[in-house]
């Protein structure tokens, strides 16, 4: 059953898009490019290695295709990269909310308080603000496709209201 659904990258069909697996990508006229019709990437083919390359986006992500689904192809440098990518998470997680915490527990309140501590509520709004904008430039840097579908419906529905 698998064998007979499963079907060649060519420029004469239209495949399931790879960034936000929400829209459909159908080759663009006399080009070798693939475009989707709901985030609006622009893919290069390569037919030979059934790939596709994402050439709008600051990370040159690329795709595989297995005849069914798209598979990422990790590039040369994006094991290195990704060990960056995580360190920054963690380091703008843990510091500044760390300093926080840290400040509360090295100064205590003069008067003794009952439940969380300012400190300690200033410490978690601390983290929560980091978390969303690590969350952010994860999703952003991945092009994570639920951040990436979720981003074209807010740019959609801003786009509606202003007609
Ligand atoms: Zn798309």
């Amino acid at each position: 059953m698998a064998s007979s659904t499963e079907r060649p990258l060519s420029l004469d069909s239209a495949f399931p898009c790879p960034i936000c697996r929400q829209g459909t990508i159908e080759a663009i006229v006399l080009t070798e490019a693939f475009a989707c019709e709901f985030c609006r990437h622009i893919l290069s083919a390569n037919l030979a290695q059934q790939q596709v390359q994402v050439v709008d986006s600051s990370q040159p992500l690329t795709w595989g295709w297995n005849g069914q689904r798209w598979r990422l192809v990790r590039g040369d440098h994006a094991q290195e990269l990704s060990m960056l990518v995580y360190l920054t998470a963690v380091v703008l997680m843990i510091i500044p909310a760390g300093l926080v915490w840290l400040s509360g527990v090295l100064f205590p309140p003069l008067t003794p308080t009952t439940g969380l501590s300012f400190s300690s509520i200033w410490a978690i709004i601390t983290f929560t603000a980091h978390l969303s904008v690590v969350l952010w430039l994860i999703g952003e840097y991945y092009q994570i496709p639920l951040y990436v579908a979720a981003k074209v419906r807010i740019a959609r529905s801003r786009y509606s209201s202003r007609q």
